[in-house]
């Protein structure tokens, strides 16, 4: 089957599905193919709890609300959707930033919403791309495997993982696998015997002795647990060096499982009651843009004359060797990001956003979170859908 569209979004994630939605509201016949049944991508999948990047860093005066978000637009209606399947939901503060807590399956729900409301919106689900052809300085097709092949006069790559721009070398950058930061999974664990303020230390620390006996393997270290909504709920975000198979993870989870367990009363009856499906990456291959987002740019703030979104995150690197760094900055803590972050340089008709722009690998532990990424997949979408 051939399909033919003046945009195509590749994957219906957290920049997906506002890249998707920009772009039909701003007239064009717009596809959007996901691979998954359902919207949201790692937003939903991914069993986070936490929406970061939406509010500024310590400049706002008062507590966050709909009104301090940084990015506007499509951000504000997820965000006021949100807010209204859970009223009680408001921003919370986690030592200098504030996040918005949310439930993955609201998040799911109001995506759908916004595909829905779009009726011009073309949307195929599972339907995995394979790969595009990159000539002449443009993409000229994207093949969508049995399912077809698709022209489309620009793309944008929202697959997180650069399905489009990994088809040529001249369109992305990467560090070496072992370089790149952590990766994770997310378990959730039920039956637990109360959970209280304590446990987020106790957890990590008792991981860490199990590490060192060379109980549980050593990237195990950088394990964090939160409570969860009930009393006998909890999270184990675990970190895993980038690349590992889910298979790998899936051994190690187990042996996670059976040492808490054994070692701690709290989990003593704990069951592993989810866990996110694969191995979900921070980071890896990333667009050659215009312009290449650096660390510099966001610790000074800056500001650019033709800002399509804005970053309000702190550089958040998950050091395979150090785990987690944080580092603020100096001023305002809010950066532009430029077009040309979102814009191939050797594509003339080839977008990318999400966690796969043009930023270098300091600069995407800041852009990559999940505020940003909605505000870069409408930026994408606007700028797409109106050429
Ligand atoms: C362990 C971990 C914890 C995190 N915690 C948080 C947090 O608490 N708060 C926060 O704000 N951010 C967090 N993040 C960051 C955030 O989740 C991601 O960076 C962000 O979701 C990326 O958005 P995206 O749209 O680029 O990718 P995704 O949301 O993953 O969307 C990509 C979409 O593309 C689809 N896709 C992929 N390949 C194809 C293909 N070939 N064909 C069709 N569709 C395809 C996928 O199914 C998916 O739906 C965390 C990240 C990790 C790894």
């Amino acid at each position: 089957m051939k399909f033919q569209c003046d945009v195509l979004v590749v994957g219906g994630g957290v920049a997906g599905v506002p890249a998707a939605v920009a772009s039909v509201r701003a007239g064009a016949d717009t596809l959007l193919v996901e691979k998954r049944a359902f919207p949201g991508g790692i937003g939903v999948a991914g069993l986070h709890r936490t929406l970061c990047g939406l509010y500024p860093l310590g400049g706002a005066s008062g507590p966050a609300s709909s009104e301090s978000l940084v990015n506007g637009g499509l951000v504000r209606e997820i965000c006021d959707r949100l807010a209204i399947l859970s009223p009680a939901r408001r921003p919370i503060r986690l030592g200098k930033v504030e996040v918005l807590p949310y439930l993955p399956d609201q998040l799911r729900i109001v995506y759908m919403d916004l595909i829905q409301a779009e009726k011009r919106l073309r949307v195929l689900f599972g339907t995995e791309i394979q790969g595009a052809r990159l000539e002449a300085g443009r993409i000229q097709s994207v093949s969508a495997g049995e399912a077809g092949e698709i022209h489309a006069e620009r793309v944008i790559d929202c697959s997180g993982d650069g399905v489009i721009i990994g088809c040529h070398p001249s369109l992305y950058d990467s560090v070496p696998a072992a370089e790149r930061q952590l990766a994770g999974l997310v378990l959730q664990f039920a039956g637990m015997a109360g959970t209280d303020d304590v446990l987020p230390i106790k957890v990590p620390y008792a991981i860490r002795q199990g590490v060192e006996s060379g109980a549980l393997p050593s990237w195990l270290r950088f394990t964090t647990f939160s409570p969860g909504e009930g009393r006998d709920e909890g999270y184990c975000k675990v970190s895993v060096p980038s690349g590992t198979t889910n298979q790998e993870a899936g051994q190690a989870v187990s042996r996670l499982h059976d040492y808490l367990r054994e070692v701690l009363p709290a989990f003593r009856a704990a069951r592993l009651v989810n866990r996110s499906p694969e191995v979900l990456e921070r980071e890896g291959i990333r667009l050659k843009g215009g312009y290449t987002l650096t660390e510099a740019d966001i610790l000074a703030s800056r500001r650019f004359p033709d800002a399509v979104a804005r970053s309000a995150w702190p550089i958040e690197l998950w050091d395979p060797e150090r785990g987690p760094t944080y580092r603020y900055p100096e001023s305002g803590g809010v950066c532009d990001i430029p077009l040309g972050c979102l814009k191939a340089a050797a594509a003339s008709n080839l977008f990318c956003a999400g966690r796969c722009i043009s930023a270098t690998h300091e600069a995407l532990a800041a852009t990559r979170v999940m505020g940003t990424c909605m505000a870069l997949g409408e930026a994408a979408g606007r700028e797409a859908g109106r050429m």
